[in-house]
């Protein structure tokens, strides 16, 4: 069976050494950030640093390449001066992802910082709405992740996820990022059969499965419905090992990319480790 699993990879170097240190440890996708993610700014991909790129990743088998957007952008921010320089910097990842053809572009929704849920919703999807008309017929999609709903983070609930969506008005350039360590956190559990059939029952009623296009695979360092997001090396944490043998096994979700977003030191030790440890949950069928 084919298994879609990597790991948020650095590009420190250069975005093309990425792709050395993804197949240095067989990843077969990844996720990137396309510029420093602690700054707003960033120089201009030049012409050779996009072909670099291409050519290694065209030498692997890695597909798709997902890229999370910067830190520092909140899509609805309550300072208009944010807000304006959150949206800028949004397209600008946008065209980054475009120059380098990646599929996705992961972003938290935002945070509301009193605004409240529905204005801050409201918002989010008005952001998407201007990115979308400043890019258009670009290919890669805005993926929105699943939060833990740490302090006024919007995203920790399916509903309001459909909500931004409903608010979208160009769908197609939508996409779904369930992280695993944040939906637990935000309230919806996978430790056993019946939990976990329950949580993805709702995410096929509320977000349907269509838009759902990755996985972010993190154990939770925080307790069940914390709100806290804390990543934790996969089985060392309040999932466990079983949450991620349902999502291994689950013949829906094969195609879906898993990107690991645990702790890690620059050789990626710990993502070999967490790798091995999440392929070793895929039971092979004889039939
Ligand atoms: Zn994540
Ligand atoms: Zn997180």
């Amino acid at each position: 069976m084919k298994i879609l699993l990597g790991a948020h990879t650095s590009i420190s170097g250069g975005v093309d050494t990425a792709i050395d240190r993804a197949v240095k440890i067989k990843c077969s996708t990844i996720q990137i950030f396309t510029k420093n993610n602690n700054q707003w700014r960033a120089a201009p991909l030049t012409e050779e640093t996009v072909r670099n790129y291409k050519n290694k990743l065209r030498l692997t088998k890695i597909k798709p390449v997902v890229a999370h957007d910067s830190y520092l952008i909140n899509l609805c921010a309550k300072d208009e001066t944010i807000l304006i320089k959150s949206r800028e910097a949004f397209i600008e990842e946008l065209k980054r992802c475009e120059l380098l053809s990646i599929s996705f572009l992961n972003f938290h929704p935002g945070a509301h910082l009193g605004q409240g849920e529905s204005d801050g919703i409201k918002i989010i999807a008005e952001s998407l709405n201007i990115a979308h008309d400043q890019t258009p017929k670009f290919k890669v999609k805005s993926m929105i992740e699943t939060t833990a709903g740490q302090g006024t983070n919007i995203g920790y609930r399916f509903e309001q996820i459909r909500k931004i969506i409903d608010l979208v008005e160009d769908k197609k350039r939508l996409a779904v990022c369930i992280d695993t360590c944040h939906i637990f956190a935000g309230g919806y559990d996978i430790r056993t059969e019946k939990t976990y059939e329950n949580t993805f029952d709702e995410l096929k009623k509320i977000i349907g499965f269509k838009y759902l296009k990755a996985f972010h695979l993190n154990d939770s360092k925080k307790e069940f419905g914390s709100r806290v997001d804390r990543h934790e090396h996969i089985g060392k944490g309040y999932i466990g090992l079983n949450g991620f043998r349902f999502l291994m096994n689950d013949k829906r979700f094969e195609n879906i990319p898993k990107i690991l977003e645990t702790p890690k030191g620059p050789e990626m030790l710990e993502d070999v480790m967490n790798m091995k440890v999440l392929r070793k949950l895929v039971v092979v069928s004889n039939l």
